[in-house]
């Protein structure tokens, strides 16, 4: 399928997950009604963009990766992908990503893969800029939407997936990413849209991503307002109702874009966030 493989084998890391590091790389405004099912069109939360990392002894993986900041910081490629009208992004002076990377002592040379949750701009922008070796999973429907012609009016800038079509690794629902990563699938707020369990030492975390943005999502079993396909709202439920009987079974289920989750909050703060 245009030259994108089948995921083969598992990120090459080995052991078990030693730590979540957990970033803010951005934020963006977003109406209430776009989080929430029923939500106030015209109330808007400054929402953070999230990122995190998973540490094993002998390497990492990086979970999400922000916003292409060559395309947030140039003019017209900013007018060409994101419409002030619906959509603006919000990064803060330097890399925040990398810098968080940095500040948690990894190297990107020992990044051993990365995972995108689904296609959404605030979630793709790194993969261009990853080095050539390191394999980018994604879920198949997701890299279908893209490749099919998702593009600005679904909130995608396409060229972050398509250019790194050689480095893509596609997947079907649930799958083993490396030991104790476990993606899951919770689609509907996009096609293939992901989560990420991680079996730490200390406790299980699962990053919702846009499955859930924020922490009433999963406590009112109320999924995102936003969905691009017409079994899109039916879908995701099914994936707030898995993530919100996870929470109610006492897995610590992270929302992605709640400014008020404690770790976010944290981060947002300038904090390091890392849990074991
Ligand atoms: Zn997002």
């Amino acid at each position: 399928m245009n030259g994108v493989r089948d995921f083969e084998s598992l990120f090459e890391v080995s052991g078990r997950p030693l730590a979540l590091h957990a970033f803010v790389v951005g934020y963006e405004p977003i109406s209430e009604s776009v989080s929430v099912r029923g939500g106030r069109p015209g109330r808007y939360l400054l929402e953070p963009v999230t990122a995190a990392a998973v540490a094993y002894d002998d390497g990492w993986v990086l979970l999400d990766g922000g916003f292409n900041l060559d395309v947030v910081r140039d003019e017209v490629k900013r007018a060409q992908h994101f419409n002030y009208e619906t959509y603006t992004p919000v990064v803060p002076p330097g890399d925040p990503l990398r810098d968080g990377v940095a500040g948690a002592g990894l190297s990107w040379d020992r990044l051993a893969g990365c995972a995108i949750s689904h296609a959404h701009v605030d979630h793709t922008g790194i993969v261009p800029t990853l080095p050539d070796q390191v394999p980018v999973v994604i879920q198949r429907r997701e890299w279908e939407w893209v490749s099919g012609g998702a593009a600005r009016p679904q909130f995608v800038v396409p060229a972050d997936l398509l250019e790194a079509q050689e480095r893509i690794r596609v997947i079907d629902g649930d799958a083993v990413l490396a030991p104790g990563l476990t993606a899951l699938d919770t689609s509907g707020h996009t096609p293939g849209h992901q989560s990420f369990m991680i079996e730490l030492p200390g406790r299980t975390v699962v990053l919702a991503c846009d499955a859930a943005d924020l922490h009433v999502n999963i406590t009112s079993r109320t999924p995102c307002g936003w969905t691009p396909e017409p079994d899109g709202d039916e879908r995701a439920q099914r994936a707030i109702d898995r993530l919100a009987d996870l929470a109610e079974a006492g897995v610590e289920v992270w929302p992605g874009h709640d400014p008020d989750w404690v770790p976010w909050a944290a981060a947002m703060r300038g904090e390091d966030v890392t849990v074991r």
